[in-house]
């Protein structure tokens, strides 16, 4: 099948620089991190600070973007290492997760830099061991040079609402669904 190609394309009615752009990368197809990595580099280019905060627990084998990263200058903050787990009420989970917002939040509000990637964080926000609320205020009320990657499947509607762009990932294939397991290189 061909079409035309575009001849002229459409502007909203008036554009506008932001200082800071906050991104959401949902769904259930391969990509969110990816892409979120993906703005990480150009954010580094520019020479941003840039902070990286992983809520959930990505083992041994996840260790690649991680090790490039903080090669490239970038502050990462990843649950499994370095959050402390003080709690007797909690599982040690949820408590990690509790440390590891904590954490993204006085960095989000120190403002130093430029972009925060919040990888995951829709899973502890949908389980309810961080408050969606206070997620969502503390991006609206972050300094205004600060931009926000936040990634996982099925956002809060919330976190969407506070968003500027919103991507959901929809998966056609996924290979593991034959049975092929992740990749070095590719998905690691
Ligand atoms: P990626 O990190 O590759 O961008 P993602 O962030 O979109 O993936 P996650 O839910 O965080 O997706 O999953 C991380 C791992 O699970 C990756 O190895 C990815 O390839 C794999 N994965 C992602 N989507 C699917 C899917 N629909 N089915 C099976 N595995 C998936
Ligand atoms: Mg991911």
């Amino acid at each position: 099948m061909t079409s035309e190609p575009p001849t002229e394309h459409e502007l909203p009615p008036q554009t506008r620089p932001a200082k800071s752009i906050v991104l959401v990368h949902t769904g259930d197809g391969k990509g969110k991190s990816t892409a979120a990595f993906g703005v990480m580099i150009r954010s580094i280019a520019r020479g941003w600070q840039v902070a990286v905060v992983q809520f959930l627990k990505s083992g041994t084998w996840r260790v690649g973007e991680e090790e490039i990263g903080k090669r490239l200058g970038v502050d990462w903050w990843s649950i499994g290492e370095g959050f402390t787990w003080d709690s007797d009420d909690l599982t040690r989970d949820e408590a990690m997760a509790r440390e590891a917002w904590k954490h993204a939040r006085s960095v989000i509000e120190a403002g130093t830099h430029r972009l925060v990637v919040l990888d995951e964080i829709t899973y502890p926000m949908n389980w309810g061991w961080i408050d969606t609320d206070e997620v969502v205020s503390t991006i609206r009320e972050r300094p205004e040079s600060v931009s926000i990657v936040a990634t996982g499947r099925d956002a809060p509607a919330a976190l969407v609402d506070v968003a500027d762009t919103v991507t959901e990932m929809r998966k056609v294939k996924h290979a593991y669904d034959v049975g092929i397991v992740a990749k070095k290189g590719i998905d690691y």
